[in-house]
């Protein structure tokens, strides 16, 4: 991915984007992390594209 990554602890909500306040919520991107069963689901700002990692993680069906 080519946007900034930010790895984000999140507390009791992660609502608004950290970085530009936009408070409407987030967009979606997936990245198998190497050598990995798991997939990290990042959340993307729809407004200033900033990419955060909350430390959401996926598997996928087999
Ligand atoms: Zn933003």
């Amino acid at each position: 991915m080519s946007q900034v990554q930010h790895n984000y602890e999140m507390e009791d909500a992660f609502r608004k984007c950290p970085v530009c306040d936009f408070d409407a919520g987030f967009n979606n991107a997936f990245e198998r992390i190497e050598g990995s069963e798991e997939i990290r689901w990042m959340l993307v700002c729809p407004e200033c594209q900033s990419v955060f990692d909350i430390g959401l993680r996926a598997t996928l069906k087999k």
